[in-house]
């Protein structure tokens, strides 16, 4: 497998002479097997309009290719490149759009319409000449052909939001955004009235189950693409139930994981380029989670696990 990073972004577009090492563009990944005909797309944030420009002129002229994109979620930030996806304009175009199903009974189809219409884009999605197909999404394991399988994994988000997990030529690739980790919902502390032991008990192991559950998740993956919003202090401080997780988080998880390649993804849009340097220094210094390797994602890195 080959990975390629368009957009690394979380929340919304920051492009500026502060943010060019890194790139300002939001959640988009491309991920190439074996087979030159196919390609999976992992969001539509802002970076798939360059993914789409590139394909134009690599990979179209040489025929048409089967385009599998999927969705984390529907947060815009990893769908409001979609509109600029221009392969999606041609007739010739077979695309698959995956993505969780949701609880506010909406379709995928719907939910990605939603921005397509006059009022917010001049161009409506039913104009889209390629032949999309939209496929909802739940937790489960999924034979997606050619020797690639999917699981999938809900994850700590606002809304439904998947984690995958493809499997190819023996090489496992996770993603993780937009995650947060559980916490234990009935911990009001000794002191508040509403406290109660048992419940703050209860609330204590589920939390911990569900974080472990998504350890498992990640076991020995060759390469695992983590939400990695905030420092620890930050989400200590002021950003608890926003639905990211910390950089020491997602090392501690992905260590724990056995994960061999942890790459941080999904950077506040306020971080600048000599921010996000320094905390590659502190954060992805060699042998600090034993073997593991840790990188900061970045616009353009392109890795091959
Ligand atoms: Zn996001
Ligand atoms: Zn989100």
């Amino acid at each position: 497998m080959k990975i390629k990073f368009w957009g690394v972004r979380g929340s919304i577009p920051c492009p500026g002479p502060l943010t060019v090492k890194y790139g300002g563009n939001t959640a988009c990944i491309e991920l190439r097997l074996n087979d030159p005909e196919r390609l999976i797309i992992i969001d539509a944030g802002s970076g798939i309009r360059e993914l789409g420009n590139h394909m134009m002129a690599h990979d179209l002229p040489r025929g048409p290719i089967r385009t599998e994109i999927f969705l984390s979620h529907t947060h815009w930030d990893h769908i409001m490149g979609f509109p600029f996806f221009v392969p999606s304009y041609l007739p010739t175009t077979k695309l698959k759009v995956h993505g969780p199903f949701n609880l506010e009974g909406e379709s995928l189809e719907e939910a990605m319409a939603g921005q397509m219409t006059y009022r917010y884009f001049p161009i409506r999605k039913d104009w889209l000449a390629a032949d999309i197909n939209y496929i909802e999404l739940k937790e489960g394991q999924i034979d997606l052909k050619g020797g690639v399988t999917l699981r999938t994994k809900y994850l700590n988000h606002p809304i439904m939001c998947l984690g995958y997990r493809f499997e190819y030529n023996g090489k496992v690739v996770c993603t993780a955004h937009d995650t947060e980790p559980y916490r234990n919902l009935f911990a009001a502390g000794p002191d508040d009235p509403s406290h109660d032991e048992t419940m703050a008990a209860e609330g204590e192991l589920i939390a911990g189950e569900q974080n472990k559950a998504l350890e498992d998740f990640f076991t020995g993956a060759d390469l695992l693409i983590h939400d990695a919003q905030y420092t620890r202090e930050e989400y200590e401080t002021s950003k608890k139930g926003w639905g990211h997780t910390s950089i020491e988080h997602a090392c501690e998880t992905a260590s724990r994981a056995q994960v061999k390649h942890l790459v941080l993804f999904h950077h506040d849009p306020m971080r600048t380029d000599s921010q996000l340097d320094r905390l590659a220094e502190i954060h992805c210094a060699p042998g600090r989670y034993g073997d593991m390797k840790i990188t900061l994602a970045r616009e353009g890195l392109e890795l091959e696990p």
